[in-house]
């Protein structure tokens, strides 16, 4: 399984794109959140990774949770889709229960099409093919089985397990230090954890308490901009890189 790395930076960073990530699989890419600024965060990780990256080539979104520097930019790629792309179709947009209960609520205002008391000229199903990603079970999306697992953070959040039938990625979405969730995610064959420092958020001295093992097989997001980690285990990643899971999670970029 191929993961470009699209961005690793938190909600105030103004070095790095907002963390997320796009899965390569035969349909098309499967993007991991889609922060503020996508369409300009796609270009730079083309450039970076070498890998030409077309936003109409995005099959499906997976969120994990609605704050900006994750969701900030689906109202962009939806009018992207809409005006710019439209033979390529709707993308899916898929969240679990919560999530998705207040997806159109965060983007109708500037998505319906309403005017001074007017009926809403579009639904989310206008942009997007909406699906549920159910908390028990396993979800299909493209050629992947994602599962996903709630999580503690200041709004309903997710990470996610995701599998192409070969290999294994962890997710952990925004989250406090909760080593239930680090146990469940330690199945993969690489995690992706974020490491906030602060508040709602791990941090690297909390991460630092698992198993060397498991910290091997992990690599870092979301760590802002004024901190420097300690060498360790636990590299962070870098906007634009590249990951070949499975295969001894090689860096390939
Ligand atoms: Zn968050």
């Amino acid at each position: 399984m191929r993961v470009i790395v699209t961005g690793t930076g938190d909600a105030f960073s103004n070095t790095r794109f907002g963390s997320s990530a796009l899965i390569e699989t035969p349909e098309g890419f499967v993007a991991i959140d889609c922060p503020s600024a996508c369409l300009a965060m796609y270009r730079e990780a083309s450039r970076i990774s070498g890998i030409e990256i077309d936003p109409g080539r995005i099959h499906d979104v997976l969120m994990t949770h609605l704050h900006v520097d994750h969701a900030g930019g689906v109202e962009t790629l939806a009018f992207y889709r809409r005006y710019k792309a439209p033979d390529q179709g709707r993308p899916g947009l898929w969240a679990a229960p919560a999530v998705m209960d207040r997806m159109w609520e965060r983007l109708a205002p500037s998505m319906d099409g309403r005017q001074f008391g007017d009926e809403p000229q579009s639904t989310l199903d206008d942009y997007f093919e909406p699906g549920v990603l159910a908390i028990e079970g396993r979800t299909r999306v493209a050629n992947l089985e994602v599962r996903v697992r709630w999580t503690v953070h200041a709004v309903p959040t997710v990470g996610m397990l995701i599998s192409d039938g070969t290999s294994t990625l962890g997710w952990s979405g925004d989250t406090e230090f909760v080593p239930e969730h680090a146990q469940w995610l330690s199945e993969a064959d690489l995690v992706i954890h974020e490491c906030g420092e602060s508040a709602k958020h791990a941090t690297w001295a909390e991460l630092s308490t698992l198993p060397l093992e498991l910290q091997q097989r992990m690599r870092l997001i979301h760590v802002p901009d004024e901190v420097t980690l300690p060498e360790g285990p636990m590299v962070p990643l870098k906007d634009g890189e590249v990951l070949e899971v499975g295969r001894s999670v090689s860096k390939t970029a």
